[in-house]
Order: C-alpha cells, then structure tokens, then sequence
C-alpha cells in the first residue's frame, strides 16, 4: 500500500489580523493579540515535529518578519534546523489575483526578499493568500524560477462551504474580506501536476509543479488542519488513512491550529467566531501528533515541500 508515499507537512503562519478579516470584525486586532502565531504558536509547532521527527514547510507572510523581530528570529533557528520557509505574499491580500501584475509581483518579491534574509537563502516555494491561484501568479512565480507553488485545494465540500459562508455574511450586510477563486479549481488534479500555459488547474508543461493540498479520493473531503483538529476522532482516522492512499500526502496546517485560546489571550470576538479555537490545546495537539504518526506507520517519509518537489518532479512529464 502507500509504502512509498511522500508525505509533507506546512503550516501557513497568518497572523490574527487575516482572521480579523476573513470574519469582517470591526477595526483592527487587539495590540497585544497581532503578534500571537509567531510568538505563542509557531514554538508549539518546532516541539510537535521535533518529537515526530519531521521537517516542516512554514509559509511566512513577510510582512510579518519586519513587525516581530523575535518571531523572526525563531523562524530562523527553525530554518538553521532542517526545516524549510516559503513565500505565503507580503502582506496576504486575499484578493491577490485581483491585484495589477506589479502589484502581485511586489508582494512575491518584497517578501522573497525579507524570507530570504530570514532564512539565509530566498525561497522556491509560494502559497496563496486563501488558496486563491490565477494564471499570471504562476507566470510570476515561473519568471522568478520558483520550483513549486502550493495553493490548489480541490476539495468541492470546501468551496461550497466557503460559497456559503460568504453569500450568508453578504445577505447579512457584513461582507467577508475573504476572496472566493475560480470554481474551476473543484477540477484540479489531486496530485502534483504541471499546470497548463493560462489555465492553472488543468495539466500542462509550465516549468513549476503544482502541490495541491491533501484531500480524499472521490468525495475530494479536505485533509487539512482545520479538519484533522476539529473533526471527531473516527472521521479524522479514516479520511487521513483515506488520503494516505495517494502517492504524495501533502498536509496543510494553519499556526492557528495550535493556539491555546484562553492561556495565550485570543480575542473573545475571534474565539466566539472560530470554532477551533474553543477546542483544548491538548486535543488539538494530541490529532495532529496521531496524523503524523499515523502517516509514518504506513510508511510515509516526512520531507519540506522543497525536497518533496525534488523527488517528485522525476516522475512527472517535464516541460
Ligand atoms: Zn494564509
């Protein structure tokens, strides 16, 4: 079975002020709560894949690396241990494939830059600002020689459910900041492709490999953070032995997914919208660590997304 399934792990590292957003909560995030994934969460991650033993891809939004020093430099020691830090944009605009080429182009690069002077070399990987992918990203993304982008989720009950949410926050006058992408992204392969010259979610020869996020054979359910920790444990167990199915098991968490609502200060506005963060550390933890391990024991080799992309692009058709 999936003996020689590769397996990745990435958590994206949206700070509070992207879920501030995505909720349409009034003003701005709390000062003291701005600085919260890097500061509370991000170690929480260093522990959990140091005792499983596995290298991690952390998307970095960087923006934030000029704004919190000492979180910086946590990503660094992070980076100085094996694991790897990709470019998640700027400052994360979910509507970024609406933004003018130079505008899209200035949040690849600036935080190409303030990654690259984190890590001590710039990065090969990018991820969307809310998984929301268009053809001129993946031009930019080619024109810089990036070796993978990582943003396709093609998981149908995801968009629908995001559809929704967002159609019931217009009805009641309190538009989400969230972006709703193309549906055509519900058709995307769900493994590792190169898209197609101006159609980001069909096979093509463009000379960058698309990751998609990890969902179920068939009934396409996302295999995310979200899921692994709020779902109940039998379901978590058999959609993750589900996707272990595929040959390349590519789980996406959220710095989120490791918060400690009350112990590390959430915003009770936040708390009262998330339903995840009323879930205890302890339990979140404890699914994310068995998800691991549960990968491990059918064989699954953990690597960054980096590496992954090295040993998958052999077997795809190259361009
Ligand atoms: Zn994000």
């Amino acid at each position: 079975m999936a003996q020689n399934t590769i397996a990745s792990v990435s958590v994206d590292l949206d700070a509070i002020a992207c879920y501030w957003r995505i909720h349409a909560l009034p003003g701005a995030p709390p000062e003291e709560a701005r600085r919260l994934i890097l500061r509370r969460c991000l170690p929480r991650f260093g522990e959990l894949f140091a005792r499983a033993g596995v290298k991690a891809t952390f998307f970095v939004v960087g923006q934030d690396l000029a704004d919190d020093p000492e979180g910086a430099r946590r990503l660094a020691e992070l980076a100085a241990d094996g694991h790897e830090l990709a470019n998640h944009s700027f400052t994360h605009p979910y509507d970024l494939v609406r933004h003018p080429a130079a505008g899209i182009a200035s949040e690849i690069d600036r935080a190409h830059e303030a990654i690259g002077a984190c890590a001590g070399h710039g990065p090969v990987g990018f991820r969307a600002p809310g998984y929301t992918l268009s053809a001129e990203v993946l031009d930019l993304l080619c024109a810089r020689a990036y070796r993978y982008d990582s943003s396709a989720f093609p998981s149908l009950p995801y968009y629908a459910a995001k559809t929704a949410v967002m159609a019931a926050m217009r009805l009641m006058r309190r538009p989400s900041g969230s972006y709703l992408g193309s549906p055509s992204v519900v058709t995307a392969p769900l493994g590792p492709y190169r898209p197609a010259q101006g159609s980001p979610y069909r096979r093509g020869t463009l000379p960058i490999v698309e990751l998609p996020m990890a969902v179920t054979p068939v009934l396409r359910l996302h295999v995310i953070g979200t899921s692994v920790v709020t779902f109940p444990e039998w379901l978590r167990r058999r959609m993750v032995a589900a996707a272990l199915r595929r040959p390349f098991f590519n789980l996406e968490l959220h710095g989120i997914d490791l918060a400690d609502a009350a112990a590390d200060g959430f915003p009770a506005a936040l708390v009262a919208r998330q339903p995840d963060l009323r879930r205890p550390l302890a339990t979140k933890w404890t699914a994310l660590e068995r998800t691991l391990n549960e990968a491990q024991a059918r064989g699954a080799v953990f690597q960054t997304l980096a590496q992954a992309v090295a040993a998958l692009e052999a077997s795809l058709s190259s361009g």
